[in-house]
């Protein structure tokens, strides 16, 4: 059952507070309209009753869980990532106490091994990992391929607060959505960056790419002799 308690929201626009309904726990395999408002971005969301801006609740704690594709997803604020080996004991404990101990025999011996179990911090990292896990990707190769894409491709500084969010697999590239540090006004810039797949297909097997360049060029068959093109080859040495 989805567990839901009273809160106080405030407009960050008009300083107007309400009440507003907050998360302690999910239950998506009966509430899959939940699913769809997190894939949305319409979750944990509410219009000021007084000026309509849009209110987002982001610092809440709640634990995921679906049944019909055993994902057991632990929800910290974003704030939450620094303090993540006590968080990831305490989502484990948590998980522990409901599955392994007090379940029954087929929930502790038959359920619980199937689960995959993630901590995830804020609501967009949450909405990104039901996406690539959606995708079939390997979601902890995928932030290795992040970490190698924002350390070397000249997007914006390297820092904590500057996202990368996968967001669909398109033909046989990658989708991403790079947020970097805001602005002047506090305002993120979002912009899509599409890699090619082969580059993280190539981690996940556990090698890199020949050359990292090669995540952001096609790969090409040779044009034909008299197509007009010259391939771009070396020439051969000792011409
Ligand atoms: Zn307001």
């Amino acid at each position: 059952v989805s567990t839901f308690v009273a809160v106080e929201a405030r407009c960050p626009r008009c300083g107007h507070t309400f009440s507003a309904e907050a998360a302690t726990g999910l239950h998506v395999s009966r509430m899959p309209e939940i699913r769809a408002r997190i894939l949305a971005g319409t979750f944990h969301r509410f219009d000021c009753p007084a000026c309509d801006q849009s209110v987002v609740l982001h610092d809440r704690t709640f634990v995921y869980t679906d049944f019909d594709r055993w994902h057991w997803i632990t929800c910290y604020p974003r704030g939450g990532l620094r303090y993540r080996s006590a968080l990831h004991a305490q989502a484990e404990e948590a998980f522990d106490q409901v599955l392994r101990r007090e379940g029954p025999a087929f929930v502790r011996e038959e359920w619980a091994p199937r689960f995959v179990r993630r901590v995830v911090y804020g609501l967009a990292a949450l909405r990104e990992k039901l996406l690539v896990l959606e995708a079939g990707l390997d979601d902890r190769a995928l932030e290795r391929f992040k970490w190698m894409l924002v350390r070397d491709v000249p997007l914006s500084p390297f820092h904590p607060d500057v996202d990368l969010l996968f967001e669909r697999v398109d033909g046989d590239g990658l989708v991403f959505v790079h947020v970097g540090l805001p602005g002047p006004e506090g305002l993120r810039v979002g912009r899509e960056l599409r890699v090619a797949r082969a580059g993280f297909d190539a981690l996940e097997a556990g090698v890199g790419p020949e050359d990292w360049r090669s995540l952001m060029l096609p790969d090409l068959p040779l044009p034909e002799a008299g197509a007009g093109v010259d391939p771009p080859m070396p020439t051969p040495v000792g011409r």
